[in-house]
């Protein structure tokens, strides 16, 4: 692919007019017109369900990677990290070791699930489990306190599902119950792979859609898990085995390392309810059934083609509408970055993220946090009270750029040659350990929840803080070089819309220590709600696919983000341009520029089963609508454009909507 031979020194970020689709108006589709030419160059590779700018850049950081980790491999005196993630990387890349070994190394923990001889072992051994990141009955780590985010402490939640969301075992159109159907055959072709007879294992894969949708029954849906405060429920281990007769909590957290935790955040009571029932509902050898299926989906794509293939089957083709399986050195090193990735992270920064993209970063978002502090100061529907506490928590914000100042301690991860599924395995132990040991620890701000090479950039609203990877600082986001409309229009954008994250329906939540704490007036409340209700209503009736809507209720945070994003980054491009020249360039004033600019960022091309998935499981809407959405609303692009009364891109007055 032809991307894939570009490296990132000789791309640059500008406006080019071969992207654009002039044949549709700016005023009817300003998605289409900035990237339609672009979309129409760039088809969807066979690998991937989607193909868009983040790919772009992440194909470019793929390329750098694997130079990194084929040196580290082959390298003669490697130092630690180089021989970490130089062994885990080739015992990854050793097809043949893979293949000859197939299920071998993994047949110990089978066996220990077969061996299993009453319900009353499942506490401790699902604590082994977790260990491995087998996501099988609930989720369990730490995290800051909500109500005290100095201090970690243990929580748990919801989970042991192996479809992408719980509604998915409940739809009643056709393609879902199409989709319920693959499920289950899925599942069954995975236990005939370990061996199992077809009959036992069909009948074992029933048992286990049985257990799952029990457990969905009882989980709340994407948009009930938005609410922080009603997600946040504190409870001593005793109150909790009361609310779990069945389960012994203390075998369980003995086998996790975590023998007295203190207080859990039990996230959603009613489920670990329901949880419970199904230990004296369903039949150890249906539990066994759960515990095998779990097992074997959590480690495919660490063992032989044939499981690989079976779970790209349904995962990757069925559910995401991919054609073919990525190259192994891709997803190898997808592995890395996610069971290593601040050790790749050294390597990578070291080489590929110049100084000076953090001090033009940094300068962006000092001019990003100015406009939003200056909008603050003027914003017509907050009161008094609510307004110097909104100006506080901006105050407070923390910004992180690029890679951590200090890094990840790993001299105690074990990685050998091979075999490849077990350093798989003790990575992911060791990474539990790390998250379990937090429990009852202060919290360590200075830690990073993305490792550098992730395009992507966060919110956190325990830390109340911002933070930018390196992966993500790149052209056509991010150029040092580039002029001001296009890195305001950018990656200024997206440095407004995490802002904005700390002011949406669940970071307003947040104080600027990051508690969960009301600091807002009950009138400000008000205000807010309407307006965020108007941002709801205008994205349910946004339609995808065929009668398909978007869920207007679960992607609210970042459409409201997405919306004061644009604002805030263009009232900054207006600050930082006062006494530059505005002359046009290409024939664009500054201001279209910088629109045009921010279109780049929501360009892709989606297959329709992707495109799908994303809608009924992802709080993002898609790209059209993350580009189209906002400036639909907004009066500065309405100017730039010349957008008349009446047309697509401009909503009528009652329906328009400014919050930050
Ligand atoms: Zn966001």
């Amino acid at each position: 692919m032809a991307i894939a031979l570009l490296l990132a020194s000789s791309v640059h970020a500008d406006i080019d007019p071969k992207n654009f689709d002039t044949s549709v108006k700016p005023q009817d589709d300003f998605y289409q017109y900035a990237n339609g030419g672009w979309r129409k160059a760039n088809p969807i590779p066979a690998a991937y369900s989607g193909w868009g700018v983040f790919n772009e850049i992440d194909e470019r950081n793929k390329v750098e990677l694997h130079t990194i980790l084929d040196r580290a491999a082959a390298a003669k005196n490697p130092g630690f990290i180089e021989k970490l993630v130089g062994d885990f990387y080739a015992s990854g890349m050793d097809e043949k070791a893979i293949e000859a070994v197939g299920l071998t190394p993994v047949q110990s923990e089978l066996a220990q699930i077969a061996g299993l001889k009453d319900i009353s072992q499942l506490p401790a051994f699902l604590g082994h489990l977790h260990l491995l990141r087998v996501g099988a009955g609930f989720g369990f780590s730490s995290e800051p306190d909500p109500s005290n985010s100095t201090m970690a402490i243990a929580t748990s939640w919801q989970g042991g599902l192996g479809l992408p969301d719980r509604d998915y075992y409940f739809r009643t159109d056709d393609q879902s119950k199409k989709i319920r159907e693959q499920y289950v055959a899925h599942i069954a072709k995975m236990f005939e792979l370990a061996g199992e007879a077809p009959a036992i294992a069909e009948s074992e894969a029933a048992a286990v859609m049985k257990l799952e949708t029990a457990l969905a029954q009882a989980s709340r849906n994407h948009a009930a898990l938005r609410d922080p405060l009603a997600n946040f429920n504190k409870m001593s281990v005793a109150n909790l085995q009361k609310l779990t007769p069945h389960f012994a909590w203390a075998d369980y957290l003995a086998a996790i390392g975590v023998p007295n935790p203190g207080e859990i955040d039990i996230g959603q009571p009613e489920f670990f309810t329901a949880f419970d029932a199904q230990l004296t509902a369903t039949p150890l050898a249906d539990w066994q059934a759960y515990l095998r299926w779990n097992f074997l989906g959590s480690v495919a794509n660490d063992l032989s083609t044939p499981f690989v293939n079976e779970n790209f089957a349904f995962y990757g083709k069925t559910l995401g509408g991919t054609l073919e399986l990525q190259e192994r050195w891709k997803r190898i090193l997808g592995m890395v970055n996610g069971n290593m990735g601040e050790a790749l992270g050294q390597l990578y920064v070291a080489e590929y993220f110049p100084p000076a993209s953090k001090t033009r970063a940094l300068e962006l978002v000092g001019n990003l946090r100015a406009a939003l502090r200056e909008r603050l100061q003027t914003l017509e529907w907050m009161d008094a009270p609510t307004r110097a506490a909104a100006i506080k928590k901006l105050d407070a914000l923390n910004v992180k750029i690029g890679y951590p100042d200090k890094w990840r301690d790993y001299s105690k991860l074990v990685i050998d040659r091979g075999p490849f599924v077990l350093n798989a395995l003790r990575a992911r132990e060791f990474n539990s350990h790390y998250q379990l040991n937090k429990i009852g620890q202060p919290v360590d701000r200075a830690e990073w929840g993305m490792t550098p090479p992730t395009v992507n950039a966060y919110y956190n609203p325990n830390l109340n803080e911002i933070v930018f990877p390196a992966g993500i600082l790149q052209p056509p986001f991010f150029d040092a070089k580039a002029d001001d409309p296009v890195n305001y229009g950018a990656i200024g954008a997206i440095i407004g819309h995490e802002m904005t994250h700390g002011f949406d329906d669940q970071g307003r939540q947040y104080d600027g220590a990051g508690n969960l704490h009301d600091w807002w007036s009950p009138a400000s409340t008000a205000m807010f709600k309407e307006r965020t209700a108007r941002i709801i209503k205008q994205f349910n009736d946004y339609t995808v696919l065929d009668n398909l809507h978007l869920n207007g209720e679960v992607t609210q945070g970042e459409n409201i983000a997405d919306l004061g994003g644009v604002k805030l980054a263009y009232a900054a491009m207006e600050k930082a341009l006062a006494g530059h020249s505005r002359e046009p360039r290409g024939g664009f004033t500054p201001e279209q520029r910088f629109f045009l600019s921010f279109a780049t960022n929501w360009r892709i091309n989606e297959r329709p089963e992707g495109l799908r998935q994303q809608v009924l499981t992802n709080e993002h809407s898609p790209g059209r609508f993350r580009a189209n959405g906002p400036l639909s609303n907004l009066p500065e692009f309405w100017q730039a454009f010349n957008v008349p009364e009446g047309a697509p891109m401009r909503r009528s007055l009652a329906d328009q909507v400014t919050i930050w």
